[in-house]
């Protein structure tokens, strides 16, 4: 079958947070399954020269974009199996940032059409085209006014990574920019409190809906975690299906890791040790404490839950922890824990930033992996953390309630609570430390993580059911 994934990120190239882990393996489990599918992504100026140079120039057209007729280059490279299709025009994606402009709905815009325009020039039709958030939303809202014969037939599926990222903007511009019919618009299809809204368009239009864990896929029919669209997926409930993100296991491997100080693997965890004096010691905190490390890894922004963190901040390290922070975003959040670092020296590291490789030295090399999402649609650092022998201690909400099984019951394989507060937060960090302390029952639970199958087998099977109940619509 063939099927193109068209996202806004994809690793190795350029990634800002878990969809682009997503898009750089799903469709490599895909093609491992005897499926040809290929991705499409923005040539952003961020990617990397190395990369570039591999990159083979294909051809160029144009897009009509409402009264815009903008160039688009093609480039190609194929990465481990997979084949690669990078949308050039300057204009749009040579700069600094890959989201967070004034015109980002132009800019996704373009890349939604161009998507669908290139097609008949690559010699290669997809069956199904994936779209992805609402960078990739209006794809299935073009293709549904799409005259070209070309491209008739091709079904869309539409995969929500985080609803709260909805592609809304004023509804002045339907037509100037997103060269829209104001009907579709006044028909409520795109339209959501009087603004434009692209993932609403993309709910309506796609011939099927997923998101990135059963759980949250229940969720999302509740106003807390819908923001607003829960009456939307109620309509549409009935193509909506929730599948639970895998994980690229070759690149995540602590067994072969080269970012990593010292590999291991579950059978020889002295390695683990390593890492941890190693990090440590890079990050200025004495190498020889025993004491366990609990770290954060992600973006710091309100729904994943570091309010709890930072009011129970004091109490964490009083309770004999030592707390590795990597993440940027809320500046409040930047502030607390750069003063928390001050306050709280040798016992607290601020890492201010985004760095992938710091973030391997930390899966390597810390305990415990601390997640108290507000919601949490999939999470993948989780997944990484237990990848590499860190324990997760989550929020039971959202794909962390899919893929934590908490200490006690078969199977476990870290810790959560139910309760958003800090105090149910520290109840499962408690809990974790009096487990902490009988280090043979510890090792068989980092042995239970490191044998998780977090392969993308299985999932990658459930989007193919998808790909093919489409056909048939
Ligand atoms: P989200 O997609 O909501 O950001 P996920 O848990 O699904 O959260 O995925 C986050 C991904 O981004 C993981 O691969 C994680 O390691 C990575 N990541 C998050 N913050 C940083 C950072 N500051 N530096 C390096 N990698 C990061």
């Amino acid at each position: 079958m063939n099927i193109l994934y068209a996202v806004s990120e994809a690793a190795p190239f350029i990634k800002t947070g878990g969809l682009a882990d997503v898009a750089g393996s799903l469709p490599k489990a895909l093609c491992e399954k005897g499926h040809d599918a290929r991705v499409v992504l923005p040539l952003y100026s961020r990617i990397a020269d190395a990369w570039r140079d591999k990159m083979e120039f294909l051809f160029f057209t144009f897009v009509e974009l409402s009264w815009r007729h903008q160039y688009c280059g093609v480039f190609t490279l194929e990465h481990m199996g997979v084949v690669y299709y990078f949308i050039d025009n300057e204009y749009y994606f040579k700069r600094d940032s890959v989201y967070g402009d004034m015109d980002d709905g132009e800019r996704f815009a373009f890349f939604s059409k161009a998507v669908l325009s290139i097609i008949p020039q690559l010699g290669w039709t997809p069956e199904v085209i994936n779209c992805n958030d609402w960078q990739t939303a209006l794809v299935p809202v073009y293709l549904s006014y799409e005259q070209d014969e070309r491209l008739q037939g091709i079904r869309t599926v539409f995969t929500i990574h985080n609803i709260e990222y909805q592609g809304r903007f004023g509804s002045e511009i339907v037509g100037d920019v997103f060269g829209l019919p104001q009907e579709l618009f006044d028909s409520g299809i795109i339209r959501f409190d009087n603004d434009i809204n692209l993932m609403k368009g993309a709910i309506y239009k796609a011939d099927h809906v997923t998101t990135v864990s059963p759980s949250y896929a229940q969720e999302l029919r509740d106003p807390f975690f819908a923001h607003g669209l829960e009456r939307v997926i109620g309509d549409n409930a009935y193509k909506f299906t929730g599948i639970v993100n895998g994980l690229d296991v070759v690149r995540y491997n602590p067994k072969r890791d080269k970012l990593i100080p010292k590999n291991f693997g579950p059978r020889s965890l002295t390695g683990k040790q390593a890492c941890k004096q190693e990090l440590c010691r890079s990050l200025g905190m004495d190498e020889n404490d025993e004491r366990p490390v609990i770290a954060c890894i992600s973006r710091l922004v309100g729904h994943k839950g570091f309010d709890l963190v930072a009011q129970s901040l004091d109490e964490i390290i009083n309770r004999g922890l030592r707390l590795i922070i990597l993440g940027t975003g809320d500046k409040y959040f930047e502030g607390v824990f750069a003063d928390a670092e001050n306050r709280h020296k040798g016992s607290v590291s601020a890492n201010i930033m985004y760095d992938e490789t710091r973030a391997m030295m930390i899966y390597a090399g810390a305990d415990m992996m601390l997640m108290p999402s507000r919601s949490e649609p999939c999470g993948l650092t989780q997944m990484i953390a237990m990848r590499y022998g860190t324990v997760p201690i989550v929020r039971a909400v959202g794909g962390l309630k899919d893929t934590v099984r908490p200490y006690g019951e078969e199977k476990s394989n870290g810790f959560n609570f139910y309760e958003y507060s800090g105090h149910g937060m520290l109840g499962a960090i408690d809990y974790a430390l009096s487990v902490w302390q009988n280090p043979e029952e510890w090792t068989k639970l980092i042995r239970r993580d490191m044998a998780e199958d977090l392969s993308w087998s299985s999932s990658a099977d459930k989007y193919l059911e998808i790909y093919l109940s489409v056909q048939n619509i």
